[in-house]
């Protein structure tokens, strides 16, 4: 982007990181890394795909060029790496792939959004509405919320995924893999050298979006923290580069403030439970004002602290008697 330059990070071993900012939605920016070590090159994320996003990809790649005096074309690219499957780091892909026969590698367990998106949305969909019922969301809402949600259908057409990553894999005998499940299922990091590639694993001035569990397996606020704790003393990391936010130079700082602010929430929403509430009532307490799109990630949030309370027995369901007898009733949690 224009009002951003592209920052230039070199590691330990002599590779080269050219951060490359992208407004990826209207009101938030991401970043692509693209890696050159020796002869080989790799690019890191590809931006959403939508708005401005393609543009400053490919902007991005010129200006490293511009800038840095770095020929590299698209061309050259020996791999593209997806962190993981969220929208704002994979819906680049359409047009990467008509740039770039690069090999494709993401986790396994984000794959399927890839090459099954169409498949993945509908089924998404179809929890959502489960979700937001027993959340306590009235019907007329429910559906405004669903559409919305389907709305993003066209965004993205799947793609062929050439390599699979797992936990402690090494890949292309340079790119370290940890799986940081929490946020999304198959999210990565990648350590090369002394720098450690956090995704949205570790954003330090950002309220990092969580949803339970219920909804999509290998997510929510018990697998974050998990995932936490296993980055957070990780050997020889001198600078953590994330997909949005700042650069970090101390990553135990970094991931123990991040560690009290979700202490904090999940004191916050225990202490609320002293009155009984459904997820939709404490939603409106917590987010009061919000549109739509702001409104379905807050639902998803206060759920998935609620799920992780109550999978620890701090909660109990105040209206258990109308719960047992009508599965469509909407449990209120308070205190246990
Ligand atoms: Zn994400
Ligand atoms: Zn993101």
């Amino acid at each position: 982007m224009a009002d951003e330059s592209i920052t230039r990070f070199e590691t330990a071993g002599g590779a080269r990181i050219y951060r490359l900012p992208m407004q990826v939605f209207p009101s938030l920016r991401a970043y692509a890394h693209l890696v050159i070590a020796d002869d080989y090159v790799a690019l890191i994320d590809v931006g959403s795909g939508q708005g401005e996003s393609d543009g400053h990809l490919r902007a991005g790649f010129a200006r490293v060029a511009d800038e840095w005096g770095e020929r590299v074309g698209w061309a050259d690219l020996d791999r593209i790496v997806i962190t993981h499957a969220h929208i704002d780091h994979h819906g680049g892909l359409n047009m990467v792939r008509g740039l770039s026969d690069a090999p494709i590698a993401i986790h396994e367990l984000d794959r399927r959004v890839l090459v099954h998106y169409e498949e993945r949305l509908a089924l998404s969909r179809f929890r959502l509405g489960v979700f937001l019922h027993h959340a306590g969301v009235d019907d007329v809402r429910r559906t405004k919320l669903l559409n919305m949600y389907s709305g993003s259908k066209h965004l993205f057409h799947s793609v062929e995924v050439q390599d699979v990553l797992r936990d402690d894999d090494l890949l292309d005998g340079r790119f370290r893999i940890i799986h940081v499940p929490g946020h999304c299922p198959g999210q990565v990091c990648l350590q090369l050298d002394d720098v450690l590639f956090t995704a949205d694993h570790v954003l330090p001035g950002v309220a990092v979006f969580l949803s339970p569990e219920s909804l999509t397996a290998a997510t929510g606020v018990d697998h974050f923290l998990q995932s936490l704790r296993k980055v957070k003393d990780r050997a020889g990391v001198r600078l953590a580069l994330g997909g949005h936010d700042r650069p970090v130079h101390d990553l135990h700082e970094a991931v123990t403030k991040i560690e009290t602010a979700q202490a904090g929430r999940i004191a916050r929403i225990y202490d609320l439970c002293a009155e009984p509430h459904s997820v939709a009532e404490l939603t409106s307490v917590l987010y009061p004002s919000v549109g739509a799109y702001d409104e379905l990630l807050a639902l998803q949030k206060v759920g998935a602290y609620i799920e992780y309370l109550d999978q620890r027995g701090r909660l109990a369901v105040a209206n258990l008697d109308e719960v047992a007898e009508n599965e469509a009733s909407v449990p209120r949690y308070h205190a246990a």
